[in-house]
């Protein structure tokens, strides 16, 4: 068992502490927000103070944070905890973050001797706490191999997609899909629903034919289809319409970035942006359908 520091216990990074913990793993753990840093203690983590203060003693270090600022504020510059990072550690960064900052952090790393992998997650808030998230990994082999029990924790699904940044794009990919998808299913329920269908029986008929997704399956954009789903509880909770925002912001940099066309990836970014306009950033990013229905809201 590893003695792991974890910095971030957001939505995601909480859960997937407390299953470390769960798994004899000894964490010390660090928040910004001291409700979470206190819900971690209560899970069985060690609270410190301060990010460096969890490194005492670490063998691994995970971050889960928001963003790519979040995460190079941490590691670099004069402020980073890079420098204080225990020699022969491994980093594993599970946020969804730039491909290009993920690079910079990991050479950063390795210019000091440490191996660090860019480890995004899929799977939600529900994956995260059953344990069960896909791992989807950039970085080097050996590295892999070292993180597979730590990973195998807290998801059952571990995928090493390719080096440094890796992770990241195929993340990217897979949230490109999952914010159109998202968008026109919630589309195509409204359409029926103006027409006076039950948009219940709607999503039972697509959940079994060619229109099947996660979104018809598991978090269905209409209120009252699936009773677990963010939209039957006002859309709190889930996965973030700024969250996913923020993805599709990275896919477009990263098309940008090698001259990949994306069109409907580009107009899922404007949709989810015009959501957050509307006052929804805050809420699961399946209230998208909100833009499309005057049923809703
Ligand atoms: P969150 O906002 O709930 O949690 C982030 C946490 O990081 C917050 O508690 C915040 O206080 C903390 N934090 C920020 N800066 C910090 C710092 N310098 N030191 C210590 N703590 C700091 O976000 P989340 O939903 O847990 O998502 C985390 C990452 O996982 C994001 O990159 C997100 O895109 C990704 N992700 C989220 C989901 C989801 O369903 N929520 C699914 C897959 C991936």
């Amino acid at each position: 068992m590893s003695r792991i520091a974890f910095i971030g216990l957001g939505n995601m990074g909480g859960p997937m502490a407390a299953n470390l913990v769960k798994a004899g793993h000894s964490l010390r753990v660090f928040d910004l927000v001291p409700a979470a840093l206190q819900a971690a203690q209560a899970a069985g983590a060690l609270p410190a103070t301060s990010a460096a203060q969890t490194l005492e003693g670490a063998e691994a270090v995970i971050s889960m944070l928001p963003a790519s600022k979040h995460v190079e504020g941490l590691y670099l510059g004069e402020e980073g905890i890079l420098g204080q990072v225990p020699d022969g550690a491994l980093v594993i960064d599970c946020s969804t973050i730039a491909p290009a900052s993920a690079r910079k952090v990991a050479q950063a790393a390795g210019a000091r001797g440490l191996a660090m992998l860019d480890a995004p997650v899929s799977g939600g808030t529900a994956g995260a706490q059953a344990g069960t998230l896909t791992f989807i990994v950039g970085g080097e082999q050996a590295a892999v191999e070292r993180a597979r029990p730590i990973l195998q924790a807290m998801g059952k699904n571990i995928f090493h997609v390719g080096a440094s940044g890796a992770g990241q794009v195929a993340k990217l990919c897979n949230n490109m899909a999952l914010g159109v998808i998202m968008a026109v299913t919630g589309e195509a329920i409204s359409l029926g629903v103006a027409h006076g269908l039950d948009p219940k029986v709607l999503s039972q008929m697509m959940a079994v034919s060619t229109g099947r997704s996660w979104a018809t399956e598991v978090c269905n954009p209409w209120p009252g289809v699936l009773e677990n789903a963010p939209a039957s509880r006002g859309y709190q909770g889930g996965f973030g319409n700024d969250l996913m925002l923020k993805d599709l912001g990275l896919a477009v940099e990263a098309a940008l970035a090698v001259g990949a066309t994306i069109p409907l990836g580009e107009v899922a970014r404007n949709l989810y942006a015009m959501n957050k306009q509307a006052g929804r950033g805050g809420l699961d990013f399946s209230s998208v359908v909100q833009l499309v229905t005057d049923k809703l809201g």
